[in-house]
Parts: C-alpha cells; sequence; structure tokens
C-alpha cells in the first residue's frame, strides 16, 4: 500500500523543505503546509552490497541479504530525495515517487495523473 509521496511546504514563503523542519530555514515560521513531489527524474544511483550473503538471526534462521539499489531523485517540485528504487535504475529515468510508511520509494515511470485541484501544488517550488 502506497500514497503519492508529499513534502512540507512553508505556508508563509513557499519553501520546501526535506526532511521536514520545525521552522522554515528561509522565514522562520513554523506553519506547514503539505505540496505534492511525486514524479522527479533519477540523479545518481548507488547500490548497496551486503558483506554476506545470508546472516544468521538471534533465533537460529538465516536471513538472505540483497543488495539495495538507492537513488538520489530531484523532484519536480524541487527537494532532493534519497528513496530506493527497482534495480536496473539509471540516471536520467523518470520516476514517480510514492510514499510507503515514513519512507520514499521511486517506482519506473510516470504513472501518477496530476491533481489540478490540489492546493499543494500553487506557489514558488524552492530547491532544499
Ligand atoms: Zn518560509
Amino acid at each position: 500500500m502506497s500514497t503519492p509521496f508529499v513534502v512540507p511546504r512553508c505556508t508563509n514563503c513557499g519553501h520546501l523543505a526535506y526532511p521536514p523542519r520545525i521552522l522554515c530555514p528561509v522565514c522562520g515560521h513554523g506553519t506547514w503546509g503539505r505540496a505534492l513531489a511525486d514524479t522527479g527524474v533519477v540523479e545518481e544511483v548507488t547500490v548497496r552490497r551486503p558483506v554476506f550473503k545470508r546472516r544468521q538471526l538471534p533465533w537460529g534462521n538465516w536471513l538472505d541479504q540483497e543488495e539495495t539499489v538507492l537513488a538520489a531523485v530531484r523532484t519536480d517540485a524541487g527537494p532532493r530525495i534519497v528513496c530506493r528504487v527497482a534495480p536496473g535504475t539509471r540516471a536520467g529515468d523518470r520516476v514517480t515517487l510514492a510514499a510507503r510508511g515514513s519512507t520514499a520509494i521511486a517506482l519506473p515511470g510516470q504513472v501518477v495523473e496530476a491533481e489540478p485541484q490540489s492546493p499543494s501544488n500553487a506557489g514558488p517550488a524552492q530547491g532544499s
């Protein structure tokens, strides 16, 4: 189950801050709305390989460890998000960001349609 990825947006100046902050680093206000940041372009990809292929858990079972592919995604809204991507993703690919719990994952391709009624898309988009 995943939902579109949103980032905090300052209600005073429109600055997008990710990761979330208590006070806006631009204007100092402390009230935040949300802005949709669910599409972007992969800038960098890195692969984290486990030292051992298998790891024994404290209760005796063995856990197969797989490599994790991470990417820095520059969202169309502005902020740069580091998230997991599917193996085979390359720099320059367009992805759709989805929130899964408290983390972000990037799905290949752009499949989410824009929501014209969303007030979160209004206002200036600034980098992080
Ligand atoms: Zn602000």
